[in-house]
């Protein structure tokens, strides 16, 4: 290893992408504060590779200096996994300029990506070639591809199409070594030793940096229908689910539930349009999706809907009748983590429990909390249809914000805590970060921690990339 100072790693990086692409002046805070700001770390510069080559050689600078390596996408993940730390020295590696789409196969139903793809072109790239891609997420206008395959993110359509994991045929990896590992196979069956693909996907860069994607195809719905339908508890939204996996079967796309205070949030910040003229205490939102044009879709919701509100499942329902209502519909959804942002800080739990026990997760550990700390708000939100939530807690209405913030530990042990006798997981598609860090050590077994560890010194001897997310130290 040869000691180099930063001014020399800069001018080893200017020399691979090219002047412009190195920030080091004041703008790297943008870059290196998290959406949440939460985190502000300082980063030695931003680099922007514009292909697998550079993106090779700047990884092998980064051995040869010891220089460690945060990767970055859109920077919209709510774990702080893109933020470097403070101390001056990571090396941000951005992936924006990275962003062709290299191939449609639109018979083999697949896209060939890079990883700095923002997920809404891909959407519309798709779309043109007459075919779906199904991920979909409200932060989509500016997460990218590799941020997404990274944090295996999730959304609203996982009810039908699962994971980003499930979306993915091969993936392109600058290894930390240096190397680039060419998995871009656009194959649905490749049973030739262990499915290296996987252990990339999610690691939130830990192992290495993914440049490329090979991304599943599907056929695209021609017809959609979207309801809200206001309920009054939690277990009658459950109820509702069946109701509708039973009769619509595979055309149920999406089964988002929301609590009255969300919807409360999101006219408080934001001029959208509400549903109906008085307040429930839950909400669904459904959306079918068809192949087969005409209104047969339309008319399937609505009478599985009336059949809901006669057995008293369901207190009240609107099917949007046009393309704008739908998508009028979903912005109350959407707006959800907004507004939440908007309305100050808050406790963020993002859950996934058996979906059969959340009904008495959600009353249980409400109650918890409300006993413990008194006057929260609990913003629940969620893709019950996945059985994941988004077990928000805010501080008591008129309280001091900071002050209940400053309680986050005892918050999170006392849901967490819960979610591990509902047998759930702590953290179903945002990830771990620096974020969860401490609280995967507590909650996941020891005997995977240390296969993970294994897995991590086996890629990363060094200990380039990422380190201090996900794992935190690798000889604890
Ligand atoms: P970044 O934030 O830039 O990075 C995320 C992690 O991936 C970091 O650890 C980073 O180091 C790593 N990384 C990024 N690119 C690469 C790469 N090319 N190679 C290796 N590592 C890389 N998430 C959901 O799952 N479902 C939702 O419904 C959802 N809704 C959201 C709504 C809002 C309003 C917001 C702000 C966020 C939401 N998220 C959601 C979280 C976030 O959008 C996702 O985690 C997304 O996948 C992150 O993508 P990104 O490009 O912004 O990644
Ligand atoms: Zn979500």
């Amino acid at each position: 290893m040869r000691r180099m100072s930063n001014g020399e790693i800069l001018a080893r990086l200017r020399t691979i992408v090219g002047d412009a692409h190195v920030i080091s002046d004041a703008t790297t805070a943008t870059y290196a504060t998290d959406w949440r700001k939460r985190y502000f770390g300082r980063p030695v510069a931003v680099v922007k590779p514009a292909n697998t080559a550079e993106v090779a050689a700047v990884l092998k600078l980064c051995i040869e200096t010891r220089t460690t390596i945060v990767p970055q996408g859109g920077n919209t993940g709510l774990c702080g996994g893109a933020t470097p730390d403070p101390s001056g020295r990571q090396l941000m590696v951005n992936l924006s300029r990275m962003n062709r789409i290299r191939a449609i196969d639109a018979v083999n139903n697949a896209m060939t990506v890079e990883a700095g793809c923002v997920l809404a072109t891909l959407q519309q790239a798709a779309d043109q070639a007459k075919r779906l891609f199904p991920l979909r997420l409200a932060a989509e206008g500016s997460c990218q591809i590799g941020g997404n395959l990274s944090t295996n993110a999730g959304g609203v359509q996982v009810l039908r199409y699962g994971n980003t994991r499930d979306l993915v045929l091969g993936l392109e990896v600058v290894l930390p070594n240096g190397s680039v590992w060419d998995g871009l196979r656009g194959l649905r069956k490749d049973n030739t030793g262990y499915d290296l693909k996987h252990l990339f996907i999610g690691a939130e860069g830990t192992l290495g940096i993914i440049t490329a994607a090979v991304l599943k195809l599907f056929p695209k719905p021609c017809a959609q229908a979207t309801a809200v339908v206001a309920l009054d508890t939690p277990r009658a939204a459950l109820r509702l689910l069946e109701h509708l996996q039973s009769r619509c079967g595979d055309r149920l796309t999406a089964f988002e539930l929301f609590s009255a205070i969300c919807v409360e949030l999101v006219h408080k910040h934001f001029d959208v349009a509400a549903p109906f003229s008085t307040a429930y205490p839950q909400y669904a939102l459904i959306e079918l999706s068809d192949t087969q044009p005409g209104g047969g879709v339309n008319t399937l919701l609505e009478s599985v809907l009336e059949a809901a509100l006669e057995s008293g499942i369901a207190l009240d329902a609107v099917v949007a009748t046009s393309g704008t209502q739908a998508k009028q519909l979903w912005q109350l959804r959407e707006h959800i983590s907004e507004a939440q942002a908007a309305e100050g800080p808050n406790i963020k739990h993002d859950i996934a429990l058996p979906i059969s026990r959340i009904g008495d997760f959600i009353e249980r550990t409400d109650a918890k909390l409300a006993g413990a700390f008194k006057g929260v708000r609990m913003v629940t939100f969620g893709h019950l249809g996945d059985g994941n939530l988004h077990y928000n807690v805010a501080h008591p209405e008129g309280g001091d914000p900071a002050v209940f913030i400053a309680r986050t530990a005892e918050v999170n042990r006392a849901v967490h805590d819960s979610v591990t006798e509902f047998g759930g997981s702590i953290s179903a598609e945002h990830g771990i970060g620096q974020y969860k860090r401490d609280e995967l050590l507590r909650y996941k077994a020891p005997v995977e921690m240390e296969l993970m560890r294994t897995v991590k010194r086996a890629l990363d001897p060094l200990g380039i990339m990422n380190p201090g997310k996900v794992l935190g130290k690798l000889d604890s």
